[in-house]
């Protein structure tokens, strides 16, 4: 693990640690005595890293915002004592089975990790949020926002007087969009996306994973690549739908196509697009 943003000189911003897999990033936000974090790291050794940074100087953390339920984002809620844990309405509402289904895919990546974190259980939600809801860190306010498309609970959080934007895990891959559950919704996300980097100045972008976008002209290319590529998919779709191919295959030409379209090999992550496809063809069929 690494910081890429130490807390900064006068203890006001953005903090972000680079965990060791997926290009994780967990993020803090810190003013005056206080500091939040957002989806706090995948290992109790990343979590505690972030802990000390945020807490340095005798800062308190007051706020753990969980911008969605997939298990890398959830991990470590229960870390920071006496913080209140915000997250969406949908987090909170979830049921049973899905809940199971993301404590198991949290096992399986545990076994994979040499610091897993047992006893593990489900946020339990302090603040929950239907649309949006604003908080304080120190002097900086943070808007966290209700952004489904990627999953079915997924938030954003906006921290206008930094000027940054926290996208969870819209923007991860720019040109290689991350749905994980219906187009539509993640192409209206995008859109918005681009409203509030507008409306609100946002200069940086710090997605979940991978590398932060800086300065207007990024951003706005890297929601374009988002969009310009759910059009093409859909038109590629579309085609193979009406030439009557079959699913498999149709999944398969597809990616193969978006992936060729993009001119860069991105290994197993590609199987992304084939996961893309397959959310536009059930909205098709
Ligand atoms: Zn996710």
């Amino acid at each position: 693990m690494k910081f890429l943003r130490e807390v900064p000189p006068g203890g006001e911003g953005l903090v972000v640690l680079r965990c060791d897999h997926w290009g994780y990033n967990s993020i803090g936000v810190v003013s005056e005595d206080e500091a939040c974090v957002v989806d706090p790291g995948l290992t109790p050794g990343e979590v505690a890293a972030m802990g000390d940074a945020l807490r340095e100087g005798g800062r308190r953390v007051t706020t753990v915002l969980l911008t969605h339920s997939h298990h890398d984002h959830i991990r470590g809620w229960d870390a920071f004592p006496g913080a209140r844990v915000v997250a969406p309405a949908a987090v909170r509402d979830k049921e049973e089975g899905p809940r199971a289904r993301i404590l198991a895919g949290k096992a399986r990546f545990d076994e994979r990790l040499e610091d897993p974190a047992p006893g593990f259980r489900y946020p339990e939600v302090d603040d929950a949020f239907e649309v949006e809801t604003t908080f304080r860190v120190g002097r900086l306010e943070v808007e966290a926002r209700f952004l489904p498309g990627h999953s079915n609970c997924t938030s954003v959080a906006l921290v206008p007087a930094l000027g940054a934007l926290l996208t969870a895990d819209y923007l991860v891959v720019p040109g290689l969009p991350y749905c994980r559950w219906e187009a539509a919704p993640f192409e209206r996300a995008q859109r918005e996306l681009s409203d509030i980097v507008r409306a609100r100045d946002v200069d940086v972008v710090v997605p979940a994973h991978n590398d932060l976008i800086e300065g207007r002209d990024a951003i706005e290319a890297a929601i374009r690549a988002e969009l310009d590529y759910f059009a093409e998919l859909r038109r590629v779709v579309g085609a193979h739908l009406a030439d009557g191919a079959g699913k498999d295959e149709l999944l398969r030409r597809c990616a193969a196509h978006m992936g060729e379209r993009r001119g860069e090999d991105l290994g197993p992550r590609a199987r992304q697009d084939a996961e893309n496809a397959r959310r536009v063809l059930a909205e098709l069929s």
